[in-house]
């Protein structure tokens, strides 16, 4: 099982690389990844208060594999995403990469994402709002993007002060 600390953290070349796509025949053997995924979104929820979903490579695992864990754990397979609106939102963006810092950046506020569910079924989910820049933010991973790169102007870092 790996935990909170296992998380790759920023300046981790690990975190710049392009994922492998997934082939249906390693699906099997990624369900312990997948469990470790679910599980450290659990830990740095219960530590930070926030965190909703995480990608392989953030676990040293450069697979196109990202696992979003709100109501319940769900995996995605090679997700891609598709029709991205115009339409953008500005926001303070996060990661378990670098959980002391904020980076405002633009998302698009709508898109489509296809992916292979747990079943290697074929899928389109219609994202908005928050699962739409949660969502830009985990393919990005995938890409080897980080949100750091996609800061917006000269005062787009901002330090996360905690009291512990
Ligand atoms: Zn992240």
């Amino acid at each position: 099982m790996k935990h909170l600390t296992d998380i790759v953290l920023l300046g981790d070349p690990r975190l710049y690389e392009v994922c492998e796509a997934v082939k249906k025949e390693e699906v099997p053997a990624l369900q312990e990844t997948i469990n470790d995924m679910a599980n450290v979104i659990l830990e740095f929820r219960a530590k930070y208060g926030a965190g909703r979903a995480i990608a392989a490579p953030q676990l040293g695992v450069m697979k196109r594999l990202v696992v979003i864990n709100i109501d319940r754990p769900i995996a995605f397979f090679n997700p891609e995403l598709f029709d991205c609106s115009e339409e953008m939102m500005e926001m303070w963006d996060d990661c378990m990469s670098f959980p002391d810092l904020h980076v405002w950046l633009k998302r698009h506020r709508y898109c489509k994402m296809r992916f292979r569910d747990e079943n290697w079924e074929e899928q389109v989910w219609d994202l908005a709002d928050d699962l739409s820049e949660l969502l830009q933010h985990e393919c990005d991973h995938l890409d080897g993007v980080l949100a750091t790169m996609r800061a917006e102007g000269n005062n787009a870092l901002r330090w996360v002060k905690r009291d512990s």
